[in-house]
């Protein structure tokens, strides 16, 4: 049964009003959580986005408050995951952000030493405000059980914090504008190795614009905050549960099994 506010927001999609959906209504962001005292003066309205018709209609403007749009100090000053979330939870910065209903902002280990990188929150996950939680995430819960790990000593975040409308892939001007907070996540975790799930993050993250099924299995890395990471690429548990042949299970899990003993040789002393 649909919640009325995810009836009334089916309703808003299908009339093509989407972007009227005020995330505070949903998401109240605690007045602790504001960065400086807020502005009396109104938020600009930024356009409504037609879901169907991305791309086409009139382009996406961002606000231009603090809240809305967090400035670049904001999120390189943060000195914890909290203190970084705080800052970004009322994004509005691309035109992903008035479609959301829950802020998708990542969860774990703060410490992990093993990440794990998605593309953006589904319907399941933008509803409970937490990343990979549908089917997919079951799998991926499956995924990092079969290598001997729980969800809560790994860390899940992904390339967008706001749900896509339809699920469909980011568009490279919003993997672009959220980029940077996915990025100071990497640096306050300071994860000793990445996994990229499907091509997405593979493209946004790590540059790359090779078929998943070429890479996935090949060790990347990446340059952040002064580190150099090393990175898995591998299949989306998405990908895994609609190709879900003994190969494509066994791909996965081979490149996780990798990942693993590649944190745990870092970990070891003198292990880099
Ligand atoms: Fe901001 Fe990222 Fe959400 Fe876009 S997807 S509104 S950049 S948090
Ligand atoms: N797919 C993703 O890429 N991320 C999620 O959080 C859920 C599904």
């Amino acid at each position: 049964m649909a919640t009325p506010l995810e009836a009334w927001r089916d309703t808003l999609k299908e009339l093509g009003v989407m972007g009227l959906v005020r995330p505070e209504i949903a998401e109240p962001v605690p007045v602790q959580a504001l960065p400086g005292p807020e502005p009396r003066v109104p938020r600009p309205q930024p356009e409504p986005l037609r879901p169907a018709a991305a791309g086409r209609g009139p382009a996406y403007a961002p606000p231009s408050d603090p809240l809305g749009c967090p400035p670049e100090e904001a999120v390189a000053g943060s000195t914890s995951l909290a203190d970084l979330e705080a800052a970004i939870r009322g994004c509005l910065k691309c035109a992903l952000g008035p479609g959301r209903l829950n802020f998708v902002f990542g969860e774990g280990d703060p410490k992990a030493g093993l990440m794990f990188i998605g593309e953006g929150p589904g319907r399941d996950e933008d509803l409970q405000g937490r990343p990979f939680v549908g089917k997919a995430g079951e799998l991926l819960d499956k995924m990092i059980g079969a290598i001997g790990l729980s969800r809560q000593e790994v860390y899940i975040a992904n390339v967008v914090k706001c749900r896509p409308p339809d699920n469909r892939t980011p568009m490279p001007e919003e993997a672009a504008a959220c980029l940077g907070y996915l990025r100071r996540q990497i640096e306050l975790i300071q994860p000793k190795v990445i996994v990229t799930l499907g091509a997405t993050p593979l493209r946004e993250l790590v540059g790359l614009k090779e078929g998943i099924t070429k890479v996935r299995g090949q060790w990347k890395r990446i340059e952040t905050g002064g580190r150099s990471i090393p990175v898995m690429p591998t299949f989306h548990p998405a990908y895994v549960l609609r190709q879900y042949t003994q190969d494509v299970r066994r791909a996965v899990w081979s490149d996780l099994k990798a990942a693993k003993e590649e944190m745990e040789q870092i970990n070891r002393p003198g292990g880099g």
